[in-house]
């Protein structure tokens, strides 16, 4: 497809005739979009990840600048051609990492050029400076070394601190839109050193000073559409904050984002959206700093002075270790039991054997008598318990895989949630814990 297409004009400004008359070039554009093109085939592999772009998001957002599009492509000059000639058409930066090194298949180079129709030209200066680099280690530099001094016209050559390859920044006008292109190596402590020292500073110049705020707000043991149904008529009325709805098991993070042109005015509007977001899901919003549900548990139980015990069966410890992840635990958590067998229900948290025979070791009675008696054993002021069928097997008609009872006893008494969880066993045990914690979130707020 690529092929096919029919080729824009290009019209580097520093070659045209008119650039000397030309206004000096800035982004009139409010929003800014970035593509990262990731080269190298062997990010195109089961062994290494892409993670270079990650840390150019995160830098990239810091100057108000999105992310539109992220690219991995291997090494293979036709392949990159493509790449290169997509991004064009769609974004206003383009990264390129990775493949400007000496080797043959680092073709990064080569590829741009072709993509821009403009030529490379060996720089004298950085050669020199190669030779010496190679004198200095009493080293012979084999030829291909070389081509790590071509340029492409027009572009300004980066220094790269930490290795041999320069990066290069070239600036212009592409098919009448304005264009950055940067050519950044691939070892991440060259990329990063080299995109701090000198392609932030540049970019900044280029760009009407945006400031980007952002907030997460979490939701507990919400479906994801009913949490949608009731808050896009919400943010539906702030265009320019983006809204992100990502829902895992029992919990929905949603994200969001907006850019202004200052950062009071971003929180403002962040601010604005949260509250009104918080108004509408009311208790659901367990947290709106970011904070995981074991650490409003934590801090409920601190404030109020109060202790808790668990009794899991079926979650076999993954409560209490979602609660003792948190530094300081000791302060409220006392401890408990993993109660798999019947016979430990009975003799860890004095389940008598005849609710069990009568009612099943997953059932409602069953999960009171858990967290009444661990509450009890324990001398802990909240007793909490899990039973459940994790699956994938142990299901029956009547108890189906992901059936779980969860029990909460505290002084005034006890309470018990039974749900049906969807999923497999790991997330199934996640959704279990989930609700437990949040009972326990949902009794002291
Ligand atoms: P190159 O500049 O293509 O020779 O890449 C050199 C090395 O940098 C590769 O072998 C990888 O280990 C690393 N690298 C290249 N691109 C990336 C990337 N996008 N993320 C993380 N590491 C990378
Ligand atoms: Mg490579």
């Amino acid at each position: 497809m690529c092929g096919g297409r029919p080729r824009p004009r290009y019209v580097f400004v520093f070659q045209c005739p008119t650039f000397l008359l030309s206004p000096p070039l800035s982004f009139k554009l409010l929003r800014v979009n970035a593509e990262i093109i990731a080269v190298g085939s062997e990010l195109l592999t089961p062994f290494r990840q892409d993670t270079n772009s990650l840390y150019l998001t995160e830098k990239l957002n810091q100057l108000g600048i999105e992310v539109a599009f992220k690219t991995i492509v291997g090494d293979s000059r036709k392949d990159l051609v493509c790449a290169a000639r997509i991004a064009l058409s769609r974004a206003d930066i383009l990264i390129f990492m990775g493949g400007i090194g000496p080797t043959e298949d680092d073709l990064t180079r080569e590829a741009v050029a072709e993509a821009l129709e403009i030529e490379l030209r060996r720089d004298p200066e950085i050669l020199s400076k190669l030779e010496q680099r190679f004198a200095k280690r009493k080293m012979k530099m084999s030829p291909n070394n070389a081509k790590q001094a071509d340029i492409l016209v027009g572009a300004t050559v980066l220094p790269n601190v930490n290795g041999t390859a320069p990066g290069q920044w070239l600036s212009g006008k592409y098919d009448g839109s304005e264009k950055i292109i940067m050519l950044l190596p691939g070892p991440p402590h060259e990329l990063r050193a080299l995109f701090e020292q000198q392609c932030m500073n540049r970019l900044r110049a280029k760009l009407p000073p945006r400031f980007i705020a952002t907030r997460v707000l979490k939701v507990a043991m919400m479906a994801e559409s009913q949490c949608d149904a009731r808050i896009a008529p919400v943010y539906k009325r702030y265009p320019d904050v983006q809204t992100t709805i990502l829902a895992g098991a029992g919990e929905i993070q949603l994200h969001l984002r907006t850019q202004a042109a200052s950062l009071e005015i971003a929180e403002q509007k962040i601010e604005k959206l949260a509250g009104e977001i918080e108004d509408e899901l009311k208790d659901f919003v367990f947290s709106s700093n970011g904070e995981s549900l074991e650490q409003i548990v934590s801090y409920y139980l601190q404030m109020r002075n109060l202790t808790l015990a668990v009794a899991e069966s079926c979650t076999g410890g993954l409560l209490g270790q979602r609660i003792t992840s948190i530094s300081g635990s000791s302060r409220y958590f006392l401890g408990g039991a993993i109660v798999y067998s019947n016979e430990l229900k009975t003799e860890f948290a004095g389940v008598s054997a005849e609710v069990i025979a009568k009612h099943g070791a997953v059932s409602r009675e069953v999960a009171v008598a858990l967290a009444e008696g661990i509450r009890q054993r324990c001398g802990a002021n909240l007793g909490v318990a899990i039973t459940g069928v994790a699956g994938p097997t142990g299901g029956t008609e009547q108890k189906p895989v992901g059936l779980v009872f969860h029990a909460l006893a505290g002084e005034s008494g006890t309470e018990v949630i039974e749900r049906s969880f969807p999923g497999d066993r790991k997330r199934i045990r996640w959704f279990a814990t989930q609700q437990a914690l949040d009972m326990v979130r949902r009794k002291l707020m």
